[in-house]
């Protein structure tokens, strides 16, 4: 059989429009055979997903998508076959949820500043039990016709550099590749290219990433061109690491990504899934 993998999407967990079964059966629909929940922070939303995909005859793989923080700059770590019991990941998700809980106190504060009222009453109810993100303050700010679409949100206040941003220290990189791996995960460099980064800096992280024990990066995202795969696959093969796929789907909203509509992984790249019977021996 052959296999179509998502290793990278969203619930309502965290920033997902979908619920964790709604996400599954989506997923089903659109052909994946292989799908992670990769929510930022948690795996709260696991246990759902694993009824769900057991129901719809999907092999699910327990991910998270933690953030993390190395010299000064964020980048996310996606875990692939996770434990989600693992005591060290769990406490690690329940200090991001107390960050992203300051965090977001500091953003409705400079919000109020730009006279922008309520936005952590408004976050902390949508958020509800699942992780606070920038994408919830994003909605706030539709909702209250302050702009007209989430990426406007992002671009005049939630951005770096933009009147509501808060510079946050997550999890160190190392820490948040060891919870990962010691699990009996495999930890990925989530959408390489987002970060913006110089080819020097991406050398120096990814030295510390491989460093750490991190053993793939993502090589397809939802939304990539031929160059920027060409790109990833480059630093896959410099730093011999094996290369992801995963839509980063959060909402049926957005046309451009679709949860499994991922171009294939080039064929010098060794898949991480590779990695997966092997997971065992990690641990
Ligand atoms: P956070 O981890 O709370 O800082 O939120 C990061 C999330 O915000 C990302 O995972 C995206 O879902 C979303 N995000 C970041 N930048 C943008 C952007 N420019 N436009 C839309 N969504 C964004
Ligand atoms: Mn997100
Ligand atoms: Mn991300
Ligand atoms: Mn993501």
């Amino acid at each position: 059989m052959i296999e179509k993998y998502d290793l990278h999407c969203h619930s309502t967990a965290s920033d997902g429009v979908l619920s964790p079964t709604t996400l599954v059966q989506r997923a089903h629909e659109q052909g994946v055979t292989v799908l992670a929940l990769t929510d930022h922070d948690t795996t709260a939303g696991y246990e759902e997903a694993e009824i769900a995909a057991s129901k719809a005859n999907i092999t699910l793989l327990a991910g998270i998508e933690l953030s993390a923080s190395w010299q000064g700059k964020t980048f996310h770590i996606v875990g692939l076959g996770i434990n989600p019991d693992y005591a060290p990941l769990h406490d690690a998700t329940r200090h991001l949820q107390v960050i992203r809980l300051e965090r977001a106190e500091q953003i409705a504060a400079k919000l109020e500043k730009k006279r922008i009222p309520g936005a952590l009453d408004a976050v902390m109810k949508s958020a509800g039990d699942s992780m606070i993100t920038r994408t919830h303050f994003a909605d706030f700010l539709v909702s209250q016709n302050h702009v007209s679409s989430q990426q406007e949100a992002f671009d005049r206040y939630l951005a770096k550099g933009k009147p509501a941003y808060v510079a946050t220290v997550w999890a160190e990189l190392d820490l948040a590749v060891n919870w990962i791996t010691q699990s009996g995960g495999i930890a990925v460099l989530a959408h390489p290219l987002r970060y913006k980064l110089t080819a020097n800096w991406m050398k120096r992280v990814l030295t510390a990433f491989t460093q750490a024990g991190g053993q793939g990066i993502e090589v397809v995202t939802g939304r990539c061109n031929a160059d920027e795969i060409k790109l990833a696959a480059k630093y896959a093969n410099d730093f011999e690491l094996t290369g992801s796929v995963g839509s980063d789907f959060h909402s049926p909203a957005n046309p451009w990504v679709e949860l499994g509509r991922l171009a294939p992984l080039p064929a010098n790249i060794k898949p991480v899934w590779e990695l997966f019977g092997q997971k065992a021996l990690s641990i």
